[in-house]
């Protein structure tokens, strides 16, 4: 097998069992690996260290696969892996929901894989050059652990690049209706595998749609960067009066109308299709307002340069929401930026609190749903942050 060979000293994040191996932590190649071929990682004492999968492209050379010299990568690690993922989420989200990501990525220990099951289809992202030489081996293993499920791949994402490979998407195993319904606490939810964001769902913010249902009977309720609508959704279930959803994408507000009425909610919401920074603005100098306001932007930074842009545009959306709050009313505003921290987001959301001279209190903290776990040496997974802020009466 081929390995390489640290850099003296940058041995030290593997020790701490952290999975990633940066080019220039590397002091030598030996052998001619393959993109995703699996490689031996020595420091530079000539320590065995890990087993790992390398990416030739990447400034992310390698990914440790097992801090384990005796273990293979093989079928049997893939259908380990697969089993213990599914077992959690089977034990925490089964008894409210038919749809859960099975594994994501390096905090399952399958770095660069997504896989999210929506009742009877998986949707995978394989955003690694080590997934992308084991698909078939993956592929195989979730027919042993899911013998039933078909399977999507969904890999239209531009990270790939980064790794060297080029877009892809298409059925890997079996075929089934590209539009799936699954359920989720009791409502019907409709999921565009082939043509909806990602693999379809944003199935990270389960927990927070309930939490910020309970803010939303007899309300009215904006929800800004709506996508298909979920957040609507549970507030109608909870007896919100009307909800408006405002989103740039058709495809997404006309699955939400679908689903609105699939669910029997006909008459108590309006589909705005507008840009949330304008509409907000609109609407403040219509002095139109609302009881609760949920804020669930896309990624706004992408990279370190764009962190400051990003809370600019965090800070103007939240100041505009907070002003359109009717006193006593509840914002729920969220970060899926993974490179602005929840303490960099609450002081962003704090300032936008004094521009808007308003006064308000957090009431609760969020983050992303259980399915979506942090490994403990790999904190970057931790992505999504939501604060409940409730404006003074
Ligand atoms: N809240 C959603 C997920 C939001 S994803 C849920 O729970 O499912 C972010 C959404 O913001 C996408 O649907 C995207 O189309 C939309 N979007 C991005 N920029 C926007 C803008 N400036 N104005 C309105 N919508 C925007």
């Amino acid at each position: 097998m081929s390995h390489i060979t640290l850099v003296k000293g940058r041995e030290k994040s593997l020790l701490r069992k952290h999975p990633w191996i940066f080019s220039r932590a590397i002091a030598e190649l030996n052998g001619k690996p393959k993109s995703g071929e699996t490689i031996d990682v020595y420091s530079a004492k000539g320590e065995w260290l890990a087993k790992a999968a390398y990416s030739p492209q990447s400034q992310i050379r390698a990914r440790v696969w097992s801090f384990e010299q005796t273990e293979t990568i093989d079928f049997d690690f893939f259908v380990r892996k697969i089993k213990a993922a599914k077992a959690m989420r089977e034990q925490l989200i089964s008894s409210v929901s038919n749809a859960y990501r099975l594994i994501a990525g390096e905090s399952d220990g399958i770095p660069g894989l997504t896989l999210d099951l929506y009742n009877n289809v998986i949707v995978g992202q394989f955003l690694s050059a080590g997934v992308e030489f084991h698909k078939q081996t993956i592929v195989k293993a979730l027919n042993q652990v899911f013998p039933d499920m078909a399977i999507y791949e969904r890999s239209d994402v531009a990270v790939r690049k980064k790794e060297g490979l080029s877009q892809t998407t298409g059925w890997l195993s079996g075929q089934a209706d590209s539009k799936v319904w699954i359920t989720e606490n009791g409502l019907k939810i409709l999921v565009d595998i082939e043509q909806g964001h990602k693999t379809g769902f944003y199935l990270d913010q389960r927990d927070n749609r309930q939490i910020a249902a309970q803010y939303c009977q007899n309300k009215q309720v904006l929800n800004c960067f709506s996508y298909t609508g979920t957040f609507g959704l549970y507030a109608l279930q909870a007896g919100a009066d009307k909800v408006t959803n405002v989103d740039v994408s058709d495809t997404a507000l006309n699955t939400a109308s679908l689903q609105y009425a699939e669910n029997g909610f006909n008459d108590k919401f309006e589909q705005v299709n507008a840009d949330v920074f304008k509409l907000l603005r609109q609407y403040k100098e219509q002095d139109i307002q609302f009881d609760v306001i949920v804020l669930d932007p896309p990624k706004f930074a992408e990279n370190k340069g764009q962190v400051i842009r990003a809370c600019r545009g965090y800070k103007d959306i939240n100041m505009l929401a907070l002003q359109l709050l009717k006193p006593g009313g509840t914002l729920l505003t969220f970060s899926c930026s993974g490179l602005v921290d929840a303490d960099l987001f609450q002081k962003v959301v704090a300032d936008a609190a004094v521009d808007a001279g308003v006064n308000a209190q957090i009431i609760q903290k969020l983050t992303q749903a259980k399915d979506h776990p942090i490994s403990l040496n790999y904190p970057e997974a931790f992505y999504l942050k939501g604060l409940v802020v409730k404006k003074a009466v």
